[in-house]
């Protein structure tokens, strides 16, 4: 039988986050709906973060309020902290994804405040989420590495994700925040990681391809155990402009290797290469993702002659 390998769709939160021109509200709406038409069926649609930090997540309320809402579809809010979380549920989240960095550093700088005070605001908001009815998931983020501390042992990461296991959690990620991880620290750290958390916890994981490691990483991954991978179509996520484009692992492509290796995502291939391709018009340059480019193999003899 076919394993199944989930896929979260964060090109509209993750992907867009970094775009230097804010998309408008209309095209991030159509964005989320052809993602839904593909086939997905878990999608980051937006963080309820500081809009004058972030820009491009200010129209988070009227993304939500203008999406078609299907009972089969997560649609997941990012937050960092209590109020971003009941933003999010006003808004109708259904999922609410938190981020507590590994590094104290790196969480100082994105969250304003240290790993320890994030970990408590998570523990709350995984009981208010419980109250509310909406399910919560947590990510280790900058897991693979920091851009302020280095290395980050893996009894660190180890020690993070226990703390935050105690919200009894459905699912924790483990983010490669800058792209930094190699396959095999993939695999020694989601076994360390596996090991400290309750079974019941699925675990997930986030790669950057900044370093080109990106889909080997998803791999190793898989290959370890784990079941649900993010992605983000076209493999947006780093600015154009910056000298370190730091874009997620492109969904198209993670489907193409999967779906190959014998893996079934649910997604339609091809559906999700035209958006990869509405994404490069709506954007106005290329997409960092291979199959936008390439296509789908094999390819259709008729659909080429015609
Ligand atoms: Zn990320």
């Amino acid at each position: 039988m076919m394993r199944s390998i989930e896929i979260v769709e964060v090109g509209p939160r993750d992907g867009l986050q970094s775009e230097p021109g804010v998309m408008p509200t209309a095209a991030k709406i159509e964005f989320i709906e052809r993602l839904i038409a593909a086939g997905s069926r878990r999608i980051e649609v937006t963080s309820f973060v500081n809009p004058k930090r972030v820009p491009q997540m200010a129209d988070a309320e009227q993304v939500l309020a203008g999406l078609t809402k299907r009972p089969d579809v997560h649609y997941v809010g990012l937050v960092l902290n209590r109020k971003g979380f009941d933003r999010a549920v006003a808004a109708g989240c259904n999922e609410i994804g938190m981020a507590v960095v590994a590094s104290d550093t790196f969480n100082r700088r994105n969250q304003g405040v240290g790993t320890d005070e994030s970990i408590a605001a998570w523990l709350d908001i995984a009981q208010a989420a419980r109250a509310a009815g909406v399910r919560a998931q947590v990510t280790v983020s900058a897991a693979f590495g920091c851009p302020f501390e280095g290395e980050m042992p893996i009894a660190r990461v180890v020690d993070v994700a226990r703390r935050c296991a105690e919200a009894g959690p459905f699912e924790i990620a483990i983010a490669d925040t800058i792209g930094v991880g190699v396959p095999t620290q993939v695999t020694e750290l989601v076994a360390a990681v596996r090991a400290a958390v309750p079974a019941s916890v699925r675990l997930r994981a986030h790669f950057h391809n900044t370093r080109n490691t990106g889909l080997a990483n998803a791999w190793a991954a898989v290959q370890a155990g784990v079941a649900t991978l993010d992605a983000s179509a076209g493999g947006i996520g780093g600015c154009p402009f910056a000298p370190a484009a730091t874009g997620n692992i492109p969904t198209e492509d993670l489907v193409y290797m999967l779906t190959r290796g014998g893996y079934a995502t649910g997604i339609d291939l091809d559906a999700l290469i035209e958006t990869g391709k509405w994404l490069q018009q709506t954007l106005g340059r290329p997409v960092p993702g291979m199959l936008v480019k390439a296509g789908n193999f094999p390819r259709i003899v008729a659909e080429r002659a015609a």
